[in-house]
């Protein structure tokens, strides 16, 4: 595709099928996207859903990846449901205004070689980000683990694995897992998320009736979880609920 410049409008294609795409093309110009990286569908609703929904209010491109897309070998999904979980993901994700996106690693199954990283890096360079969340790596998950290493080798050296150009992006940081799971998690940088806090929390647990039933006391236990965590986060700096995240590199911040 050709490209030309426009002012402060950006790049606008000049070939001939360019009109077709316009609307979508506009949409995305000058919208910054957030990407969340997890291994499982649940991981970034669990670990920032407040965040996501505060970034689409702001206007943002928001996009879930979630390395682990085939939940066949787990007893709550098994063959029979793991379209319901798949498509009704999307759907919940969709409904708030955020892209969820599945690879088709199985849990357990999948681990840091050639393979992973050429999939995971071409991803994650596609989309483009110009803020990056990741999976704090310290776990006792082994499969969060693994996709923390991956989505940091795809977020910085998609170049080095893919051999094409990809921009890394402005900012990365890490979220956590919960209790139970993340090890050593000291979070620098906290998000007040009281004003999307119901819708937050509301998400997460259509999200676990969806998988584990209406009437399955894990969500019920999830939801209770991510709201002690956020209210002990928000507590941290005097707000109602924040969630918390550990800024990958230091960033410099006007502080006047
Ligand atoms: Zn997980």
């Amino acid at each position: 595709m050709l490209l030309g410049l426009t002012g402060s409008m950006g790049i606008l294609p000049l070939d001939a099928s360019w009109d077709l795409d316009y609307p979508r093309f506009m949409e995305t110009v000058d919208k910054k996207t957030l990407l969340a990286v997890g291994a499982h569908y649940d991981d970034c609703i669990f670990g920032v859903p407040g965040i996501l929904l505060r970034a689409v209010q702001k206007g943002y491109r928001v996009v879930i990846l979630s390395i682990i897309g085939d939940y066949t070998n787990w007893a709550p999904v098994g063959t029979d449901r793991q379209n319901v979980l798949i498509q009704g993901t999307k759907r919940l994700c969709q409904d708030k205004g955020v892209e969820m996106r599945f690879l088709d690693y199985r849990s357990m199954h999948f681990g840091v070689t050639s393979e992973t990283k050429r999939v995971v890096c071409e991803q994650v360079s596609n989309i483009e980000a110009d803020i990056g969340l990741l999976l704090w790596p310290n776990d006792t998950h082994p499969d969060h683990v693994v996709a923390s290493t991956l989505t940091n080798i795809a977020f910085r050296w998609s170049e080095a694995v893919t051999g094409r150009r990809a921009r890394r992006p402005d900012t990365l940081y890490y979220y956590d897992n919960g209790p139970r799971h993340a090890i050593g998690f000291e979070p620098d940088t906290f998000v007040d998320i009281s004003d999307v806090s119901l819708e937050a929390f509301a998400w997460l647990g259509s999200l676990m009736a969806l998988v584990q039933g209406e009437q399955s006391r894990a969500v019920a236990s999830a939801v209770e979880a991510k709201e002690k965590l956020a209210a002990y986060r928000g507590g941290t700096c005097g707000v109602k609920f924040c969630e918390a995240l550990k800024s990958f590199n230091a960033y410099p911040r006007d502080i006047l």
